[in-house]
């Protein structure tokens, strides 16, 4: 029942910010007369439509984490009907307000009868110029329209799929604790990592973190480039644990993972000091 409620509210969340994305971008086209969803590159990159779609799942983006509600394998199906409810969105708020002759359009004909005579009559717009119409071609620049919204909203969301979570109960692990220890060579801290993985591996989990606990600088310098990142993290469902050992370069502003200095465990926190190294999860 519960994941329903989160699920529901997710949606929710995510349809309240695309609505209100679509009266934005319909306001700002009303004050400016620049259509951002319809912005392309080379006339088929839908630059604006992706912004779009962007902000309009920045409600399913924060639902998810604040509600605990995961899309999981509901990702395409949620960012589809996002990019469906934000093309609805701006093409019913512009009928509903436009005016020809100073009658309301929506007075005059049904949205489905506007929808149609838009989608076959559309013209192309070049810095203010509009073209001749192109005909049925409104079809494919709705479909890019689409293609924009999808990707946009996809792009946000996919960060989602690549959080830890708990396959039993489908919920975000909240964190409990970090530790990072800083190294100045890569050798120092694969020869430390290693040494602390066999005596979680050896002599259990609390042995190792306190292991890990004594290596290396605790406090980051400039010469320091390397860091071996322990975190614990909890599933507020059943309780389990994911106990994560990482070990990550510095490129830039960014901390890159190590490829093979990694270890995860799941354990229950009442047996956290016998985890066996069969219990590894993802
Ligand atoms: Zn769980």
């Amino acid at each position: 029942m519960l994941r329903i409620l989160r699920r529901f509210g997710l949606v929710t969340c995510s349809a309240i910010t695309t609505v209100l994305t679509a009266g934005l971008v319909y306001w700002i086209e009303d004050k400016t007369r620049f259509s951002l969803y319809r912005f392309t590159f080379w006339f088929i990159m839908p630059a604006g439509a992706f912004i779009c779609g962007v902000a309009g799942a920045s409600g399913a983006f924060f639902g998810s984490r604040v509600l605990n509600a995961r899309p999981g394998k509901h990702l395409a199906a949620l960012v589809a009907a996002d990019s469906l409810l934000m093309f609805f969105s701006l093409n019913w708020l512009e009928y509903s307000l436009a005016q020809v002759h100073g009658l309301r359009l929506h007075d005059e004909v049904s949205f489905a009868t506007y929808l149609a005579y838009m989608l076959s009559h559309a013209s192309i717009n070049t810095m203010g110029l509009f073209s001749a119409s192109i005909g049925w071609g409104g079809y494919f620049f709705a479909l890019l329209d689409f293609v924009g919204f999808f990707f946009g909203a996809r792009s946000l969301l996919a960060g989602l799929s690549k959080l830890p979570y708990c396959e039993k109960c489908d919920l975000f692990f909240r964190k409990k604790g970090e530790q990072n220890r800083y190294f100045q060579w890569e050798e120092d801290l694969t020869a430390a990592m290693k040494a602390v993985i066999l005596k979680i591996k050896q002599e259990g989990l609390q042995v190792g973190v306190a292991a890990h606990a004594a290596l290396g600088s605790a406090a980051r310098t400039e010469l320091t480039d390397y860091v071996s990142r322990l975190d614990i993290c909890q599933c507020n469902g059943c309780a389990i644990r994911r106990f994560g050992l990482a070990g990550k370069q510095k490129e830039g502003k960014l901390w890159k993972p190590i490829k093979g200095l990694e270890l995860t465990l799941l354990y229950k926190t009442s047996a956290q000091s016998t985890v066996a190294p069969d219990s590894m999860g993802s």
